[in-house]
C-alpha cells in the first residue's frame, strides 16, 4: 500500500500532538493541536487582513473560488466516501453553486445618505473570529460557502465540523487556507482543531476570545450557541412540506418534487420532506411521478417494511440518511433499477416520516380534501422550523395563503427546493440558513457589525 504525504503529514501531527508540540511549517495548513492555538492564529490573521487592501482581499475570494472548482471532483468524492451520505454528482453541482453564488466582497459596499444635515456613512465591519460549527450533511459545501462569506467581511474564522465528516473537512481547510495564503493573505485566517469533536466543539463555544458563533447543523447545536452570551446565528433543521393543489401544472409539479426530494439523496436540509397532495390530482401525480423514470411506488405492505427499517423506536435509523434509495430498498427485500432515485409511498397523516426529518430518498404523499385543509397540515408539519417550504399552484391567493400562514425562512413556488436557494432560481445561495435566529440565508453581510460615522451640516456637492 502506498502512503500519500498527505497521510505521513498526519500520522506525524498526531504523534506531535500526543506530546503537545505543534508542527512548525512556516505557514502551516490551517490545523492546529488545540482550539486555542487555532484561535490565537486567527486573530493575528484577522488583523493582518485588516490591513490589506479590498482589492487584495477580493483576489483571495477569487482564488478561493478558483482553487475550489480545481478540486471539486476530488473532495465531492471524498465527502459521500466518508460520510456516506449524498451522490457524488450533486456534491459537485453543490459546491459549484457555492463557488459561483456565494457573495464576496460586493456584499458588504457601503451606504452613504446625504441630505438638510449632512452626510451619513454606514460600514458593514468585520465581528473579528467567528466560530463555525458545521454539520455533517455538506461538508464541502458549507466550509466553501463560510469561508467566502465570513472572510469577504474581513473575519477570520474557526471551524469545528462534525467528527464523522473529519477527514473531508481537514482537506477543505487546507484547500481553502491554502487558496489564501496563495493569493496573498495570511496564514491562520481560517483554521480548524486537527482532532474535531464535541470537546472542542465546546473549547469553541466558550473560547472568550471568539466574537460570533455560527451553527449550521441540527436544534441541539442551534440551541447550544444560543445559551452562550455571545452573538449567534442560528441555522437549524428543517422539515419542509410540498403542497400541491389542484390547480398546478401536474406534470411540471411531478418532475420538479422528484428532482428536488431525491438531489443529494435529500440530505439537504431544503428538500422536500413530504407531498401534501389535494385528493383530486393526487393519482396524476403520483403517475407523472412514475413516468420521469426516476421514481419507484412503494405498495402499502412494502412501504410498512420500509419504515420498519428506517425508523426505530420513533427516530430516524441513522444508517440509511443519505443513502441510495437501492441500498435502501435492498434491505428491506425490494429490488430498483439503477435509474431510480426515490421512493414514494401514500401515507396516512400520522406517519413518522412525515413528521421526521428522514434525509433520505423515500417520500411520503399525504391526500387531503381541499387547499385549506392542505394548508393548515402543512403548517403543522413543519413544526415552527421557519426553513422551508414548497407549494405547486397556479392560483396566486393558495399561493399567498400558505407562504402567509407558514412563515417559512424560503418558500418555493412552482420548482424544486433548491431554486430557493438559488441553483435554477434567482438570487444567491447559502448553505447556513438562519431560520431560528432570521439572517435567513446567510452572506458576508451577515457576518459583520454595522457601524455609522456621521458628518453633520457638511460635505455635500449639491
Ligand atoms: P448536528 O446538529 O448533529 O451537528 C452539527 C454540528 O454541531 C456538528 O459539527 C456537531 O459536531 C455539532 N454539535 C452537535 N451537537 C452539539 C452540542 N451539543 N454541542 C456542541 N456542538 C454540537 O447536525 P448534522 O447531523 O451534522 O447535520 C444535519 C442537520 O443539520 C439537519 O437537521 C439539517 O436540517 C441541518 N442543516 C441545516 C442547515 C441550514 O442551513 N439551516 C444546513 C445544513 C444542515
Amino acid at each position: 500500500m502506498q502512503t500519500s504525504e498527505t497521510q505521513v503529514a498526519d500520522l506525524v501531527r498526531k504523534i506531535l500532538e500526543q506530546m503537545s508540540i505543534a508542527p512548525s511549517t512556516p505557514q502551516g495548513d490551517g490545523l492546529y493541536p488545540t482550539v486555542d492555538a487555532a484561535v490565537e492564529a486567527a486573530i493575528v490573521a484577522q488583523r493582518q487582513l485588516l490591513e490589506l487592501s479590498l482589492e487584495k482581499r477580493g483576489e483571495i475570494i477569487a482564488n478561493i473560488r478558483c482553487r475550489v472548482l480545481e478540486a471539486n471532483k476530488r473532495v465531492a468524492a471524498m465527502a459521500v466516501e466518508e460520510t456516506h451520505l449524498g451522490r457524488v454528482e450533486d456534491k459537485i453541482r453543490e459546491n459549484i453553486l457555492c463557488v459561483e453564488k456565494t457573495p464576496g466582497i460586493e456584499d458588504i459596499r457601503p451606504v452613504a445618505l446625504s441630505g438638510d444635515h449632512g452626510l451619513m456613512l454606514l460600514e458593514y465591519a468585520p465581528v473579528g473570529v467567528i466560530g463555525a460549527l458545521t454539520p455533517i450533511t455538506n461538508p464541502t459545501g458549507t466550509f466553501i460557502n463560510n469561508t467566502i462569506g465570513m472572510v469577504a467581511a474581513g473575519n477570520a474564522v474557526v471551524f469545528n465540523c462534525h467528527p464523522s465528516a473529519k477527514e473531508t473537512s481537514r482537506e477543505m481547510i487546507r484547500l481553502l487556507h491554502g487558496a489564501i495564503v496563495e493569493a496573498g493573505g495570511p496564514a491562520g485566517l481560517i483554521g480548524m482543531a486537527f482532532e474535531p469533536n464535541l470537546d472542542t466543539a465546546n473549547a469553541l463555544v466558550a473560547h472568550p476570545k471568539v466574537n460570533m458563533l455560527v451553527a449550521t447543523g441540527g436544534k441541539g447545536v442551534v440551541d447550544v450557541v444560543l445559551r452562550s452570551g455571545k452573538k449567534a446565528i442560528g441555522a437549524g433543521a428543517g422539515n419542509p412540506p410540498c403542497l400541491v393543489d389542484e390547480t398546478a401544472n401536474i406534470r411540471r409539479a411531478a418532475e420538479a418534487i422528484t428532482n428536488g426530494a431525491s438531489v443529494n439523496n435529500n440530505i439537504f436540509c431544503i428538500c422536500e420532506k413530504e407531498v401534501i397532495v389535494v385528493q383530486e390530482v393526487e393519482d396524476a401525480l403520483i403517475k407523472f411521478m412514475q413516468e420521469t423514470g426516476k421514481v419507484y411506488l412503494l405498495s402499502p405492505e412494502e412501504a410498512e417494511r420500509v419504515t420498519k427499517l428506517v425508523v426505530v423506536d420513533g427516530h430516524i435509523n441513522g444508517s440509511y440518511i443519505g443513502r441510495n434509495v437501492q441500498v435502501i430498498l435492498k434491505d428491506a427485500g425490494i429490488t430498483v433499477n439503477d435509474a431510480c432515485r426515490l421512493a414514494i409511498f401514500r401515507a396516512e397523516a400520522d406517519h413518522p416520516l412525515v413528521w421526521l426529518e428522514q434525509m433520505m430518498p423515500v417520500l411520503p404523499i399525504v391526500r387531503v380534501k381541499n387547499v385549506k385543509e392542505g394548508i393548515a397540515f402543512g403548517v403543522k408539519v413543519e413544526k415552527g422550523n421557519r426553513h422551508t417550504a414548497i407549494m405547486h399552484s397556479t392560483n396566486i391567493d393558495n399561493l399567498t395563503a400558505f407562504a402567509r400562514a407558514v412563515q417559512t425562512t424560503i418558500f418555493v413556488k412552482n420548482a424544486p427546493c433548491y431554486a430557493g436557494i438559488g441553483l435554477g432560481g434567482e438570487g444567491h445561495t447559502s448553505f447556513t440558513i438562519a431560520g431560528p435566529t432570521g439572517e435567513g440565508l446567510t452572506s458576508a453581510r451577515t457576518f459583520t457589525r454595522q457601524r455609522r460615522c456621521t458628518l453633520a451640516e457638511s460635505f455635500r456637492i449639491i
